[in-house]
């Protein structure tokens, strides 16, 4: 069996159980850069119904190289984002609530306390919303260059997410596992940020030291969080 496609088998089904989709509302994805593949979840299958067979593999270019199902829709926005991201390894997309009401907003999500801190060094970004044009024939693949747009020139494993306007978010990370856990912190991260401007409107951004003094104990090569083998434990 393809070890990959275990890998991102085994990513949607723990997605589909996560709390952060609904129905088919999402899909993983990762990269094996030395063989130039994505694998990625097949369009409109439930979660609970996921093997092995039923994972898409395509080349960067969008053929598909095994499998028989069509991948999900969203495939050409995360080979958008394979081919311009060379750090990124594997993509989640959900429709998490807060984090896609953020989105459905238009509205970054400031930077208003350390637990947005420790896992994002600034705002996490939304996107412009498409053009008439970027709605046609090309609109996933639009909707990948839009957000490499609003990714600009910041290294995308900074702020390893980005709010699609009107839609919702992408997470991703050197692997699987990193673009899991950065899909669940947007979205607790998401949820924090609209009670805290609920409960005082007027709250504003952490202080800039003390945000960056909690992303890089946490990233980096000064990094001082958690233990030395990062499987040990990266709670608390
Ligand atoms: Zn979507």
């Amino acid at each position: 069996m393809d070890g990959l496609a275990l890998e991102v088998l085994e990513a949607n089904r723990r997605l589909g159980a996560s709390g952060l989709v609904t129905q088919t509302w999402g899909n993983v994805s990762a990269i094996d850069r030395a063989r130039g593949v994505v694998v990625i979840k097949p369009s409109g299958v439930p979660f609970e119904e996921l093997e092995c067979a039923s994972m898409v593999t395509l080349s960067l270019d969008g053929r598909r190289v095994a499998g028989t199902l069509r991948p999900s829709s969203d495939a050409r926005t995360h080979l958008e984002l394979y081919r311009c991201f060379p750090q990124v390894g594997a993509i989640v997309h959900t429709h998490s609530v807060m984090a896609s009401a953020w989105a459905q907003a238009g509205r970054p999500i400031p930077v208003l306390g350390t637990t947005h801190a420790d896992c994002f060094a600034g705002d996490i970004a939304c996107t412009r919303p498409l053009t008439p044009a970027e709605l046609g024939e090309s609109y996933e693949r639009d909707t990948g260059r839009v957000i490499v747009e609003t990714v600009g020139r910041r290294d995308p494993l900074q702020v390893p997410a980005v709010l699609v306007h009107g839609h919702g978010p992408f997470a991703w990370g050197v692997d699987v596992g990193a673009a899991e856990a950065t899909a669940q912190a947007l979205e607790v991260v998401a949820r924090m940020a609209a009670a805290t401007l609920w409960l005082n409107p007027a709250a504003g951004d952490l202080d800039s030291t003390l945000a960056r003094r909690h992303f890089l104990r946490k990233h980096g090569a000064g990094a001082y969080y958690g233990q030395a083998d990062p499987r040990a434990g990266t709670a608390g």
